[in-house]
């Protein structure tokens, strides 16, 4: 192609693009139906503001959630009441069709660490349900205590969401971290019973998803569950994603399935335009050619600095494969370089060394500790090549780090393995039961896997890990109670979860003070 006839497509398309915008005017007419069926939600605070968020749905499974292809003005107010007397804040956002009619305003100019309401208004008549979020502290503040619930793994064929709505009924939440699997990509289990698999309690709709309009679609669907939409609607989160937002176990540029990393590529930033489009995160998370940076930081005054990792988008291919307790990875294999890849390594390590806080949180997704998953009776270890174990230079990096810093108050919270896990990370591999490094809570799925086998057949688990606390197979969420004398993690399970009106209750209770990464029941 030569030079000119490049210059003219260019020009081209910018024309285009003026046109485009102007012939896509604002819709001011009232919608029709309910809009804001997706409800409201709010994310990653900031001493004085945070995002609210919502997306333009009165039809969810409709093809663009049955929004008409317009630019559509939705007001957005904040309050200091939820009765609105006391408006502190509030303007105009556009939707655009382009976002699927999502809405993501940065809120400034609010007071630290307090509760405001929020709410959205569609063409004076739509309005959406009210939210609330709290801001965080300021930066110098001493904090005496912050209260912050650990969830995700959320298939909405395996469960009903009422962990959600036992979180969202929380006294005093600052703030809820999504571990991640926030939708599940495969297609729709067939209803009722088959044979020697499990039983969906509800369906989600079409098969595999890989274009973006799929996506869309899933994460309507999921979204339009009243118990998570209780859940956004009572605390604001801070989100990351896992591996189903995109596939099952993909790593970088590589899928589960051998598909050629320029072909997948498509699908992750699909999925990943997808992800923002759903979630209240800021502007440094809008995607950019080729993926997004999820990696970002929450600081809680002087009590708590919160580095929300993303151990996916940058990690080298599984050693020896994606691989789970079948066949043992052996030790040479685990040479896979990077979990975080460089950048993100290196900005872990300066801001663990720069935050001076009582507490650092490291928000991630797959289990750090070793795990020994050999079945009972079993002579030779057995490791899973998909977690940090099939990483372990890199986590030895990471423990070093840690070390370098002096530091004796990193806590880990995990998701990805569907059971509630609560452990501490060894400063050697091969020491298990020796000097640790930090402590890790692995909270269990809101819904997949079902209702689970509770400690029926773990106690192997145990027995084999040596730096393992608690391991069970339940339902459930962790609430971390977190103060400058020490930090409470609450493990909660639901007695069921395959019919609707699921009950919470604390199965147990651990403490870590912040001069030794060592756990205590209470
Ligand atoms: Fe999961
Ligand atoms: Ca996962």
């Amino acid at each position: 192609m030569n030079l000119d006839r490049r210059q003219l497509i260019k020009t081209a398309g910018s024309i285009a693009l003026i046109t485009g915008l102007s012939r896509s005017p604002l819709f001011a007419a009232p919608l029709g139906a309910n809009p804001f069926m997706l409800g409201v939600a709010a994310g990653d605070p900031w001493p004085d503001g945070f995002v609210i968020w919502t997306r333009l749905a009165p039809r969810p499974l409709d093809e663009h959630g049955g929004m008409p292809a317009v630019r559509v003005p939705v007001l957005w107010e904040v309050a200091e009441d939820e009765g609105f007397s006391r408006v502190v804040r509030k303007g105009e956002a556009v939707a655009l069709p382009e976002l699927a009619h999502s809405v993501h305003v940065e809120v400034e100019g609010l007071q630290p660490h307090r509760p405001y309401w929020y709410r959205f208004t569609v063409a004076g008549s739509d309005i959406s349900p009210v939210g609330m979020a709290r801001t965080a502290p300021a930066r110098d503040a001493m904090v005496q205590q912050l209260r912050i619930g650990v969830a995700g793994c959320q298939h909405y064929e395996m469960g009903y969401y009422d962990a959600w709505r036992h979180l969202a009924a929380e006294p005093d939440l600052d703030l809820v971290f999504h571990y991640g699997d926030y939708i599940y990509e495969g297609a729709a289990t067939p209803l009722g019973p088959r044979p020697n698999k499990w039983t969906p309690v509800r369906q989600h709709v079409g098969g595999e998803i890989y274009s973006i309009d799929d996506y869309r679609r899933r994460y309507a669907q999921y979204k339009s569950d009243p118990n998570l939409q209780a859940a956004h609607a009572a605390c604001a989160f801070a989100v990351s994603f896992d591996d189903h937002e995109i596939d099952n176990n993909w790593a970088s540029d590589f899928d589960q399935d051998g598909t050629s990393p320029e072909i997948f590529a498509l699908r992750r930033y699909a999925a990943l335009q997808a992800w923002y489009e759903h979630m209240p995160v800021r502007k440094a998370q809008f995607p950019t050619n080729g993926g997004l940076t999820a990696y970002r930081r929450l600081d809680y005054g002087r009590l708590m600095r919160m580095h929300v990792l993303d151990t996916r988008s940058y990690r080298a291919d599984q050693p020896c494969g994606d691989d789970f307790r079948k066949n043992p990875c052996p030790p040479e294999a685990h040479v896979g370089p990077s979990v975080l890849g460089g950048a993100q390594e290196s900005w872990l390590d300066q801001g663990l060394g720069g935050a001076g806080t009582t507490w650092n949180l490291l928000a991630q997704q797959i289990i750090v500790m070793p795990v020994d998953f050999r079945e009972p009776g079993a002579t030779e270890a057995q490791f899973a090549t998909d977690l940090w174990d099939g990483y372990r230079p890199a986590r030895q990096r990471l423990i070093e780090s840690i070390r370098r810093h002096d530091l004796s108050n990193v806590v880990i919270a995990t998701g990805d393995h569907h059971r509630h896990l609560v452990g501490s990370v060894p400063e050697n591999d091969e020491d298990t039961d020796g000097p640790k490094v930090a402590v890790e809570f692995q909270a269990a799925s809101i819904s997949s896997e079902g209702n689970g086998k509770g400690e029926a057949g773990l106690d192997h688990m145990m027995r084999n890990n040596p730096h393992f606390d608690l391991y069970t197979d339940r339902r459930g969420y962790q609430l971390f109670n977190i103060s400058p004398e020490r930090w409470k993690t609450d493990v909660k399970v639901m007695d069921q979860i395959e019919t609707p009106g699921g009950q919470i209750s604390t199965l147990a209770s651990f403490f870590v003070t912040p001069d030794a990464p060592i756990l205590h029941r209470g």
